[in-house]
């Protein structure tokens, strides 16, 4: 339609939450659907952040806040940052923003200019290549195949870097596979980036704290100080917390950064509820002890979700280091035929199929940028995992 701007014709919407959306829907109109496409723990937020956010209502604190975030949660991000990832950082190198992705949107819009090449590592969180384009950057993927762990090596960094080259985003542990850069894997990569000054690094660390069998999570300001000052370090309330309704990102950087994203937001949303950032205090200030026991459930459903995975025919499935994604392959199901005689001829035609045939929603491998594979995420029931990974099984067991 004419009337629409051309900018959208450069982008599509969000995959994951289009399959959420749908599978939610579904389930409204009393279908019977496991809906595993959501990037969203299903335990509740800890009740003494809930109660922050009352008392702050109680008492007013039901204004405008800050652009860039009330100082006591700047503060608190500072002291989260200094504690958990030995980075020093000002409160006016701080932006608090509505979830991790409109900090990164404001991130790339006040970063690019037209052709500015973004190196994004594939498979890849599905929101990092259209922000680059909305931004009229250039996104420059880079497949890191699962034989590579998922992950970016040194050599295919080097090999994507150009003159125009601007960002490397990095997401560890990552969405949609789970895996994690150790401190090797991030020292590596340093090595390379050194070498390249004109290249800045955004880190998204979302899923820093859901980590499993004694991994060590560091990020890559951390590995090297070399680059912290040209690197973006992102994080947010929304997975570790159980806060994704609450809407509260972050990000840590050079001021002149951080500004000109303040800058962005001050014309767009102005800053995220102020009774949301009251609640992200005391959940970075408070009793962290829930995420040790939330781990603990997640990893008893990874290790589930896996092994049921691997016994499905034409399935195969990595063990991840982190996150609640993971992300099986399943060339072994391409080239063959449902009940109803359809060709899977596409991972999206795998999970259209597991929608169809068995009511499991799964997000497609295309969407994250590496093909043949599928996103589950296991951040939900036990049982409704075990029933929907019983339906794959079923569904691929069909296929002939
Ligand atoms: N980050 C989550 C996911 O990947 C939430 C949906 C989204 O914003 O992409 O499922």
């Amino acid at each position: 339609m004419a009337f629409i701007a051309d900018r959208l014709s450069r982008i599509k919407p969000s995959p994951t939450v289009a399959v959420s959306n749908k599978a939610a829907e579904m389930k409204a109109a009393g279908e019977d659907v496991i809906g595993l496409g959501a990037g969203e723990p299903d335990f509740d937020t800890p009740e003494h952040i809930k109660q922050a956010a009352v008392a702050a209502m109680a008492a007013g604190k039901t204004k405008y806040a800050p652009v860039a975030g009330i100082p006591e949660l700047r503060r608190a991000i500072c002291d989260k940052l200094k504690r958990d990832n030995e980075l020093s950082y000002a409160p006016e190198q701080i932006t608090v923003g509505c979830g991790g992705k409109q900090t990164i949107y404001n991130a790339l819009m006040a970063t690019l200019n037209p052709g500015d090449q973004v190196i994004i590592p594939a498979p890849y969180w599905v929101s990092y290549p259209d922000i680059a384009l909305l931004a009229e950057g250039e996104p420059v993927v880079v497949n890191c195949p699962e034989s590579e762990g998922f992950k970016l090596t040194p050599a295919a960094l080097e090999a994507a870097i150009t003159p125009k080259t601007k960002w490397l985003i990095l997401n560890s542990p990552s969405n949609p596979t789970g895996a994690a850069y150790t401190r090797d894997d991030l020292r590596a990569l340093a090595d390379v980036l050194l070498r390249h000054d004109q290249v800045w690094v955004m880190t998204d660390d979302m899923y820093e704290f859901i980590i499993y069998d004694d991994f060590t999570f560091t990020t890559i300001a951390q590995v090297e100080p070399g680059l912290y000052d040209r690197t973006l370090t992102l994080n947010g309330l929304s997975k570790a917390y159980c806060m994704t309704g609450w809407r509260v990102g972050y990000a840590a950087g050079p001021v002149e950064v951080i500004r000109a994203m303040n800058k962005i937001q001050s014309q767009s949303t102005t800053s995220t509820s102020t009774i949301s950032q009251w609640a992200s205090v005391a959940a970075l200030d408070g009793d962290h002890s829930f995420i040790a026991r939330n781990n603990a459930v997640f990893k008893e459903r990874r290790d589930l979700v896996v092994g049921m995975l691997n016994q499905a025919t034409g399935l195969s499935c990595a063990t991840p280091e982190g996150a609640f994604y993971v992300y099986p392959s399943c060339a072994g199901t391409i080239g063959r035929q449902t009940p109803d005689g359809k060709t899977i001829a596409t991972d999206e035609d795998f999970v259209t199929y597991l929608l169809e045939a068995e009511g499991v929603a799964a997000v497609h491998g295309e969407a994250f940028g590496l093909s043949p594979h599928f996103r589950i995420s296991y951040a939900t029931s036990t049982e409704a995992l075990e029933e929907a990974c019983r339906r794959i099984q079923r569904a691929c067991a069909a296929l002939r």
